[in-house]
């Protein structure tokens, strides 16, 4: 993409509406609007910024088995009434009538709906076990929506449910999902710490919030120490035992319920960690509470009727967005992970019209593209000054400069955002040291 042809509205001045950093930079780059309270438009570099993150989850969920469907936003009161949350669920609900004066909302969640196609569609035991996931948006009327897209009223999720025939292998669906998302987490160059959350009525230990360590976090979090050194995992195969690598990363106690605090300390000493951090992730079993009311069954192995057991899992896309500007910025700007970025590369001409720097530019912007490296081309303009600050703002992780004093040598310079380190190389090399980065990250997967 060419910069004088973007849709880029950078702000210069700090935002007074926004709180936290990552809100700030996110107005400042250019990458939502607010629409009115808690509701966003996604401006271009959002947008892509967005794609990225939905696709590494989707990639993920589907090496782990889950099959993408999508289902409404509007959702039928009846089936609520069914599963007797329509009442119980409160004023974060946003219900609407339709016309024949229907109970209607907005989902804020789809168990339901999920339950009712399950239902409606799945006979036999030999269907399972089966996870059905979605990428769609939620309303919840928040009674603060705040932190820009970090606490929304309409925000993305990720939403996955699994069911079973049998505690075991729901238990073992329960497990795919926690390994999913370390991996996911790790792709997009975050550490997010698995948390046993509380339960709810169900009991047991069979749900945990994914947290990103952040200092705006609106999450308390008590860990051990080992947390932060664990090495996150490679190649993990679905089909196997997972109990074991479940334990060793939930051996380690961590939790984020403030009621835990006073035994945590006790146990971990001066190993505890105490934080604050972000929600970016929720694994949940649940078991019969919606199959059994709502009066979804197979046919199980000798014939007789089993109501299924299930679990839900959820990822706050859009939540993610800021969740890595928190992780990732510096004074200047945002600071991309490469696998995230909205461009890979951002290309900054310093003597635009001259026609030895327009030329290599137009080079290098071609072999990019053609190389499978987005880029973002700043061809206008403006002084070196204005095109740096912009860039760095900006975030892309690679930086590419070229002057007119370079090139009499035969080279241009390589900036990497993150640590600010440049190189002076020839065309060539600068391609393919991008590209051989490039292919590494492909490679390494989930470890990169
Ligand atoms: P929270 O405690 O932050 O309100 P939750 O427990 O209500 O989250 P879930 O119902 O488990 O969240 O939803 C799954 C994921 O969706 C969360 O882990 C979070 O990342 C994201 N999420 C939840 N509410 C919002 C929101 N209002 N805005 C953006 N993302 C959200
Ligand atoms: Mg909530």
């Amino acid at each position: 993409m060419r910069l004088s042809r973007a849709f880029i509205p950078t702000l210069k001045e700090t935002p007074s509406e926004a709180q936290i950093v990552s809100h700030r930079l996110m107005l400042r780059a250019g990458l939502v609007r607010q629409h009115t309270a808690g509701i966003y438009n996604w401006l271009p570099m959002g947008a892509r910024v967005l794609k990225n993150i939905e696709q590494i989850v989707r990639e993920e969920q589907n090496d782990a088995g889950a099959q993408e469907i999508i289902m409404p936003t509007i959702q039928s009161g009846e089936l609520w009434k069914e599963s007797g949350r329509y009442d119980d669920y409160g004023p974060e609900m946003l219900r609407i009538k339709d016309r024949h004066d229907r109970d209607m909302l907005y989902g804020p969640t789809h168990e339901e709906v999920v339950t009712d196609i399950f239902r409606n569609n799945v006979l036999s035991y030999k269907d399972l076990p089966m996870n059905l996931y979605q990428i769609h948006w939620k309303f919840r009327d928040e009674v603060r929506p705040r932190f820009g897209v970090m606490r929304g009223r309409e925000f993305l999720m990720k939403d996955a449910y699994s069911f079973d025939l049998t505690f075991e292998a729901a238990k073992h669906s329960y497990n795919q999902m926690f390994v999913a998302y370390l991996r996911t987490f790790a792709r997009m160059g975050l550490k997010a710490i698995p948390m046993k959350a509380d339960p709810g009525p169900i009991g047991g230990d069979m749900s945990h919030e994914f947290i990103v360590l952040a200092e705006t976090g609106e999450s308390a979090v008590y860990c051990h120490s080992a947390f932060l050194e664990k090495p996150i995992p490679l190649v993990v195969d679905y089909n196997s035992d997972l109990q074991e690598f479940v334990d060793i990363w939930t051996r380690d106690y961590a939790a984020t319920d403030e009621e835990h605090d006073q035994a945590i300390s006790k146990e971990l000493g001066d190993k505890m960690i105490e934080a604050r951090g972000i929600e970016v992730g929720h694994i949940f079993y649940f078991g019969q509470k919606y199959s059994d009311p709502m009066g979804a069954k197979v046919a199980g192995p000798d014939g007789e009727m089993v109501t299924p057991y299930m679990g839900s899992y959820g990822i706050g896309v859009s939540r993610l967005v800021g969740a890595i500007v928190e992780a990732c910025h510096d004074d200047y700007g945002i600071i991309w992970p490469d696998t995230v970025a909205p461009y890979r590369v951002g290309l900054i001409n310093l003597k635009v019209g001259a026609e030895e720097t327009d030329k290599v530019c137009d080079k290098l912007y071609k072999d990019f593209s053609e190389g499978g490296l987005s880029a973002l081309y700043d061809d206008r303009n403006e002084r070196a000054g204005v095109k740096f600050s912009n860039m760095d703002l900006l975030g892309m992780p690679w930086q590419v400069i070229v002057g007119p004093k370079g090139l009499k040598n035969g080279t241009v310079e390589l900036k990497r955002r993150a640590t600010g380190e440049r190189q002076e190389l020839s065309l060539e090399s600068v391609m393919s040291k991008l590209t051989a980065h490039h292919n590494a990250e492909k490679q390494s997967g989930a470890g990169g």
